[in-house]
C-alpha cells in the first residue's frame, strides 16, 4: 500500500478535502490525474457509511468514512476534466453545522494497487429480463438509489447469487440496451440500470439460477474489471470486431461508441461465429444498423448451419480471416478485438499474429 509519496509508476497519490453549506456537504477528490470521468469513481452509501473508490491506472483509492451525521439518499456525481478532480455533493438530512466529516473506515484515504484491493458488492434488483435468441436473454439490474457505478466500454463485472449455502461468481460484460442507443446522446448522470445479455446453459452452474429469477429478486454487483481503455480507438481508421456466441457482449459498446464518437473511422466490421441461425445475438438490429450507417458491416460464420444456410460457414481460419480483414486504406489505423471460447480466442491471436497484425493492434478478452 502507497499512502502519499509516489507510486512505481510516478502517480501522485490523490488527496481528498469536504466543505459544507447549510443543506449540503461537498467531498471532493484530488485524483492529480488528467483522464479521469464519472466512470473512475464508485460511490456507495448505505447508513451512515459513505465509499468512494476512484480507479486511477492500475490504483484504487479510497474514501471510506463513517459519517458523522445523517444524509439523504441521493447524491450527485460532478467530475472537473482538466484538473482531475471528483466532487461527490451530499444532501444533508438536518441543517445543521458539521464539525468533522465522520471517522475512518477500513483502507480509508489509501492508495492501493487494484490487484489487492478486492471486490466491492452492492445488491442490484432485476428490474426486466427479455427472450433475445432460445438460450439468450436481456437482464435489466437496477443499482441501488444510493450507488454510483458506470461500467467502462469493454470491462465487465462479476455477479454473485447464493447457491445452496455457497456464494457463486462470475463475470459478465454489460452491453447497452440496443445496438441503436446510448452513445447518440451524453448518457444521463443518473444512470441507474445494467443491462446484460446471458446465455442459459441448462447444465451450467450460475445461469439456470440467473433464469429462475424473479422481477424484484436482488443479485449482488461488483465493481468494474478488466484493462480496455477506450483511448485505444482514437484516431482509428478501421475497426475490426471478431466475436464468437456471447464474445459478442464486449463489442456492443465498443461499436456504438466508435460509430457515434470516432470520427477518423472509415469502417467497421463484426465477423460474428455461432453454431447456427437462431444462435445469432440481435441479428435485425445489427442488420438496421448496417442500412442505417454505411461505415458498418457485419458478416456471420456459421459451425453448425442447416442446409437452407447459404452464407459463410466453418470455424476461425487463415482463409476467412484474410478474406475479412481488409483495411479501408492501405496501412490504415487499426484495432483489432477477438471474444469467444478461450480456444476459438487463442487461435484467433495466433491467426493475426500470421497474418501481420502486431501486438498493439490486438485486443482480445480472455478470463
Ligand atoms: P458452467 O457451469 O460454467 O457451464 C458452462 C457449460 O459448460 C455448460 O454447458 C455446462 O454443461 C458445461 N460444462 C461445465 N462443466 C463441464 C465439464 N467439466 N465438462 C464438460 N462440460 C462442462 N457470458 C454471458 O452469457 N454473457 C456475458 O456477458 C459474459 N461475459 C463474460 C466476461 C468474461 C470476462 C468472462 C471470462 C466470461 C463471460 N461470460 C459471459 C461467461 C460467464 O462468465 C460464464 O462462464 C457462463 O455464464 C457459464 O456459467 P454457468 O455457471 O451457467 O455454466
Ligand atoms: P458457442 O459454443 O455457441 O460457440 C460459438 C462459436 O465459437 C462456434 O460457432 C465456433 O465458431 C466457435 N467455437 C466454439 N468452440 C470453439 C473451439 N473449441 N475452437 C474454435 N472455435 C470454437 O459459444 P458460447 O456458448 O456463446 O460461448 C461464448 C464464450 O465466450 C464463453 O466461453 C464465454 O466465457 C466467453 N466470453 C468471454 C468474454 C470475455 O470478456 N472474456 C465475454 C463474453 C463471453
Amino acid at each position: 500500500q502507497v499512502t502519499d509519496t509516489l507510486t512505481k509508476e510516478g502517480l501522485n497519490s490523490p488527496s481528498y478535502d469536504w466543505f459544507q453549506t447549510d443543506s449540503s456537504v461537498t467531498i471532493v477528490i484530488y485524483t492529480k490525474q488528467k483522464d479521469i470521468s464519472l466512470d473512475s469513481v464508485i460511490v456507495d452509501h448505505q447508513g451512515d457509511s459513505f465509499r468512494a473508490e476512484t480507479i486511477i491506472k492500475d490504483y484504487s483509492y479510497l474514501v471510506h468514512i463513517a459519517l458523522s451525521h445523517e444524509v439523504e439518499e441521493d447524491f450527485s456525481v460532478r467530475v472537473v476534466e482538466n484538473v482531475g478532480k471528483i466532487e461527490i455533493i451530499l444532501k444533508k438530512k438536518e441543517h445543521t453545522s458539521w464539525k468533522c466529516l465522520g471517522l475512518p473506515l477500513e483502507r480509508h484515504n489509501l492508495l492501493t494497487p487494484k490487484k489487492d484491493a478486492g471486490l466491492y458488492y452492492r445488491k442490484c434488483q432485476l428490474v426486466s429480463k427479455e427472450d433475445v435468441t432460445h438460450d439468450t436473454k436481456l437482464f435489466c439490474l437496477m443499482l441501488p438509489p444510493c450507488t454510483h457505478l458506470q461500467v467502462p466500454i469493454g470491462q465487465h463485472v462479476y455477479l454473485k447469487v447464493t447457491i445452496t449455502g455457497t456464494e457463486i461468481v462470475k463475470p459478465y460484460t454489460p452491453v447497452s440496451y440496443s445496438l441503436l442507443s446510448e452513445f447518440q446522446k451524453p448518457v444521463p448522470p443518473n444512470n441507474k440500470y445494467i443491462y446484460f445479455l446471458i446465455k442459459i446453459y441448462p447444465a451450467g452452474l450460475l445461469t439456470p439460477k440467473l433464469d429462475h429469477l424473479q422481477i424484484g429478486d436482488f443479485v449482488s454487483v461488483s465493481g468494474p474489471e478488466g484493462n480496455f481503455k477506450k483511448s485505444k480507438l482514437q484516431e482509428l481508421e478501421d475497426l475490426f470486431l471478431v466475436a464468437a456466441g456471447t464474445g459478442f457482449t464486449p463489442m456492443v459498446k465498443i461499436l456504438n461508441y466508435a460509430l457515434s464518437n470516432v470520427l477518423s473511422l472509415r469502417k467497421l466490421k463484426l465477423m460474428f461465429f455461432n453454431k447456427t441461425e437462431d444462435d445469432i445475438i440481435w441479428r435485425s438490429q445489427l442488420e438496421k444498423l448496417a442500412c442505417k450507417d454505411k461505415r458498418f458491416d457485419v458478416e456471420y460464420i456459421l459451425s453448425a448451419p442447416t442446409s437452407e444456410w447459404n452464407g459463410k460457414q466453418g470455424q476461425i481460419s487463415p482463409a476467412l480471416l484474410s478474406e475479412f480483414l481488409k483495411r479501408s486504406v492501405e496501412n490504415s489505423r487499426v484495432l483489432l478485438c477477438i471474444c469467444g471460447p478461450t480456444p476459438f480466442t487463442e487461435q484467433g491471436i495466433e491467426l493475426l499474429h500470421d497474418l501481420c497484425f502486431s501486438k498493439e493492434e490486438i485486443y482480445s478478452f480472455t478470463a
